[in-house]
């Protein structure tokens, strides 16, 4: 590893630190690049020193490892978040499980938490919409896709119109609840001020599968063990 000047590594560390919504396509970085390239070498070859010279081949070094970095598929992202129900189901929530793309970069991710937090609003998607807001410090989120295991519910589903999501992949389809496609089309409805491409039935079946596990698991689990209902009894 060369060494490098003081001020590219500021620089560096600044860049790092920009949205993610600010790295470039790379149909952009192809159509710049020869720009790029030319006045880079112009500003380094009329620096006085060596050190914009190294600064320059190495950015030349990093932007093309970047056009070479592979775009994952939507089962690498949906693999990632099916990963997350499953810690879900091993903290005994609801095994759904949530992350947030932009660019082909994670921002946030996250698993049903209901129960833990104990609060309706502890869905994976909401949890995870809200941490990548947080992160990146806007709510609009049109460059952004959602991986999630199963159908959103109506009030995720909503959620994701107020985000202005750019994009929303899910697993498993909930015939009881879902508001995307089973129960409601809040996705593509045009009274909403909002609407955004969808993909279903990414590993649909595994993302099936961890929930039926779970919900069999549960069924047979002594009436005394469910936190739920213990919590729902009133005192004598
Ligand atoms: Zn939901």
């Amino acid at each position: 590893m060369p060494a490098f000047s003081q001020d590219f590594l500021k620089r560096r560390n600044a860049d790092s630190k920009l949205s993610p919504s600010l790295h470039l396509t790379n149909a952009t970085k192809i159509t710049f690049l020869p720009m790029w390239m030319r006045d880079s070498y112009i500003r380094a070859s009329k620096a006085p020193q060596d050190d914009n010279h190294k600064d320059f081949f190495y950015e030349l070094i990093l932007m093309m490892k970047n056009l070479d970095a592979p775009r994952h598929s939507d089962e690498f992202w949906m693999r990632k978040s099916l990963h997350l129900a499953k810690k879900a189901a091993e903290q005994d929530e609801v095994p759904v499980g949530a992350i947030l793309v932009v660019d082909n970069h994670i921002i946030s991710k996250s698993f049903n938490k209901k129960e833990q937090w104990r609060t309706p609003i502890g869905h994976a998607e909401v949890i995870c919409v809200h941490r990548a807001s947080q992160k990146l410090d806007r709510w609009r989120l049109s460059d952004a896709t959602l991986y999630v295991t199963l159908e959103p519910c109506v009030m995720c589903a909503g959620m994701l119109v107020q985000s202005r999501i750019g994009r929303l992949v899910y697993g498993t389809k909930d015939p009881k609840g879902g508001g995307i496609h089973s129960l409601y089309q809040l996705s593509e409805d045009s009274r909403l001020n909002h609407r955004f491409e969808v993909t279903s039935g990414v590993l649909a079946e595994e993302c099936g599968k961890i929930l039926s596990d779970f919900f069999k698991q549960r069924r047979k689990r002594p009436m005394e063990n469910d936190t739920d209902r213990v919590t729902k009894k009133k005192p004598t």
